[in-house]
């Protein structure tokens, strides 16, 4: 699928996400700590860019059971390169450049299908649910994408904020473990977890998330059905 992100065209066959990988964010899911990094799969209808709405489905909104949407902001890398059975120290050959992506997720969904020993896969497949921008800052540009500093605001009110140093596996060890998996193709996105602070949003509210050196992106929540009153 072609996709622009802040003016650079990238042809992504998959997300591929990290769960648990800060410390704080494990804690108060009360999850274990990985001792390999957990990962998985968000599909392409889930991307949207800059100042697109997040739809929040109706589904869940008229559901009691299943009424939560949390917002998760993390730094992502695009892959520069197909990459198989990649070695960690040549992972940053690998990476064409750092973003913001939003992990939007069905919170209450997710909880009672892994309750049931279900998988993660429709809390975190919404449409929409896979905010990302506003542009690829080029890996030349950024040192250290383990300094960074991360934080996310709702309606002005600051709700995560951390740095990309307490990242529980670093981006090379990432890059090797996914790719020992599946072949990870030159455009994909990698999303490298969420600190603390995830909550829930609803519609009406805007979120901006920002990540020092790449900027912000800004997406107004909206309920499905009501987009075009906006
Ligand atoms: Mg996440």
């Amino acid at each position: 699928m072609l996709f622009i992100i802040g003016g650079t065209k990238i042809e992504p066959t998959k997300i591929v996400c990290l769960g648990r990988n800060y410390l704080d964010h494990i804690k108060e899911t009360n999850a274990p700590i990985p001792t390999e990094p957990v990962f998985f799969i968000k599909t392409l209808n889930t991307l949207i860019t800059n100042n697109q709405p997040i739809i929040y489905p109706k589904i869940l909104y008229e559901n009691q059971e299943f009424n939560r949407v949390d917002h998760e902001i993390e730094l992502a890398f695009i892959m520069g390169h197909m990459g198989k059975n990649v070695a960690a120290r040549f992972a940053f050959d690998y990476i064409q450049g750092y973003t913001i992506f939003l992990d939007m997720t069905a919170r209450n969904m997710q909880i009672r299908d892994r309750n049931i020993k279900l998988p993660w896969y429709r809390s975190k497949n919404f449409d929409t649910f896979g905010p990302i921008g506003p542009k690829i800052i080029p890996s030349s540009d950024i040192d250290d994408p383990h300094n960074l500093d991360i934080q996310l605001k709702v309606n002005d009110e600051l709700r995560q904020k951390s740095n990309t140093k307490h990242m529980l596996f670093k981006i090379p060890e990432i890059v090797e473990y996914i790719s020992k998996f599946i072949t990870l193709k030159k455009g994909d996105i990698i999303a490298t977890g969420t600190p603390s602070g995830i909550k829930p949003i609803v519609p009406g509210d805007i979120i901006e998330a920002s990540i020092e050196k790449i900027g912000k992106i800004t997406h107004k929540v909206i309920l499905e059905g009501d987009e075009n009153s906006y």
